[in-house]
């Protein structure tokens, strides 16, 4: 792996530049992501930028909640966070700079006349690209105005996209777009252009929604006389119906998979990389090889479909690929009360028993909670069924056999519990079932042994014993 061999001998700097106006959903992970492994593949650099210029719609919260879950999803950023509203002064200045090479002009376009010429086009049915009479002409007043690019009327301008391919478009559908507006405030599409190259961006990796902006913004590196950029427009993620991902496919925040669906960090990862790239039928992939075999090459064109029942089993498969210490602590912060060091223990050595039924922690907490249960247990309905008939002899039976079990591991327990079934001539589920609702107040639970083990001898007999018939 070499830094130069794919990149034309350029040091890869890349860049996710989410505007904060919401959480990071899952496709701006992705984008980031991407764009991370890239970086590192070419021992490059992966920054961060904060397209805050929207005032209206940027926010505090949103700010937050990206840096958290970048944090959260090991998406580490080089050098500090840029923030674009703080740069508006140099984007102005470009601006005028581009105003004095000609590459742009100050238009006097009152709103009467751009709605006239809006109205027109769409009357003529067109999409309406604003070439204004102030192209060629200058104003001495002090009449309010825009900074227009002076977008270039004639031939065609060609992509070589990355992951699209060659994309041409005529360059009469290029518009002189507004890259100041009358408030000397800058433009978005100014901005970006500006802080690529600021920040020495030589690689814009984003989702394609971005492709029709990128004939846009090279306009302005042109008239600059800057390095163009390298473009890779990923496509968006969509729904497992096909559909532009919405809510209900599981657009949500990153925050939200870690809170509400309890998965791994590990887990949403690798399932993004896989989402709309690939490395032969490789499933499980760790960062490390990611980085290693990460190429722009192997992302699709088309759009991928995003499948909650296969970010599922992957968070089953890091679940149980997990140290048990990390586990517990996971789990232990996810409980209604403070777990002391005792407690954190026996997590701990649940684990082993408690990581094969759960996809995620959420199904890791719920198969815990019996061990923290204070006694007298209350039953739910199907586990007070449980205790119907004669089952609460069956207990009786159960508690004297495993009161003599002298060593208390889950072999002997077991062999306890068998004989108590073959004398009373049942099955050893229906052995085991009453002690499960005794033990654990419900109808499921990890393997028998494993919680008679977990909850030791007196826990476990006191629970039995609370349940038995009262004598006479
Ligand atoms: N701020 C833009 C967005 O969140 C991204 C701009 C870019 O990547 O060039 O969609």
């Amino acid at each position: 792996m070499s830094a130069t061999k794919d990149t034309g001998g350029t040091h890869v700097v890349t860049r996710f530049a989410p505007s904060p106006t919401g959480f990071l959903h899952i496709g701006g992970a992705r984008t980031a992501l991407f764009n991370l492994l890239f970086a590192r593949h070419h021992n490059g650099k992966f920054l961060l930028r904060i397209e805050d210029t929207d005032r209206a719609r940027s926010t505090q919260p949103a700010i937050e909640a990206i840096l958290d879950g970048m944090t959260w999803l090991g998406l580490d950023w080089d050098g500090e966070v840029t923030y674009q509203f703080a740069r508006a002064d140099r984007h102005a200045a470009v601006a005028h700079a581009m105003v004095e090479k000609g590459a742009a002009y100050r238009c006097y376009l009152t709103q009467d006349e751009l709605a006239g010429m809006r109205a027109e086009a769409e009357a003529n049915k067109k999409p309406l690209r604003i070439r204004s009479p102030w192209r060629e002409k200058t104003h001495d007043g002090d009449t309010p105005f825009v900074v227009r690019l002076k977008a270039p009327t004639e031939g065609a301008t060609t992509i070589a996209d990355l992951v699209q391919g060659e994309v041409t478009v005529q360059n009469s559908e290029i518009d002189d777009l507004v890259l100041l507006r009358s408030d000397g405030t800058p433009t978005y599409m100014l901005a970006v252009v500006v802080d690529d190259h600021d920040m020495g961006v030589t690689h814009v990796i984003r989702g394609d929604d971005h492709l029709n902006n990128a004939f846009r913004q090279l306009p302005i590196y042109k008239a600059m006389g800057w390095p163009e950029p390298h473009y890779a427009h990923i496509p968006l993620i969509h729904g497992s119906d096909g559909a532009k991902l919405s809510k209900r496919h599981g657009a949500l925040g990153v925050d939200a998979y870690r809170d509400e669906m309890g998965l791994l960090p590990e887990a949403v990862s690798n399932y993004l990389l896989r989402l709309g790239w690939g490395h032969g039928d490789d499933e499980i992939i760790s960062r490390e090889q990611a980085i290693k075999w990460f190429d722009l090459a192997g992302v699709g064109k088309s759009p991928s479909r995003f499948d909650m029942k296969k970010l599922e089993n992957l968070n089953g498969y890091y679940i149980r690929a997990s140290d048990d210490a990390v586990l517990a602590d996971l789990v232990a912060a996810r409980m209604p009360f403070e777990v002391g060091e005792e407690q954190r223990d026996l997590l701990r050595r649940s684990m082993g028993a408690l990581k094969p039924r759960a996809a995620n922690l959420l199904e890791l907490c719920d198969g815990a909670w019996f061990l923290f249960r204070t006694r007298p247990l209350e039953l739910d309905d199907d586990a007070a069924a449980l205790l119907e008939g004669n089952a609460r002899a069956i207990l009786v039976r159960l508690h004297a056999a495993l009161d003599g079990v002298a060593g208390w591991d889950t072999e002997a327990l077991e062999a306890a519990v068998r004989t108590v079934a073959d004398d009373a001539g049942i099955k050893l589920g229906a052995a085991a079932q009453p002690l499960r609702a005794a033990l654990t107040g419900r109808k499921t639970s990890p393997g028998i042994f494993d919680v008679l083990a977990l909850l030791g001898r007196e826990e476990s007999l006191g629970r039995i014993a609370d349940q038995m018939p009262l004598p006479g």
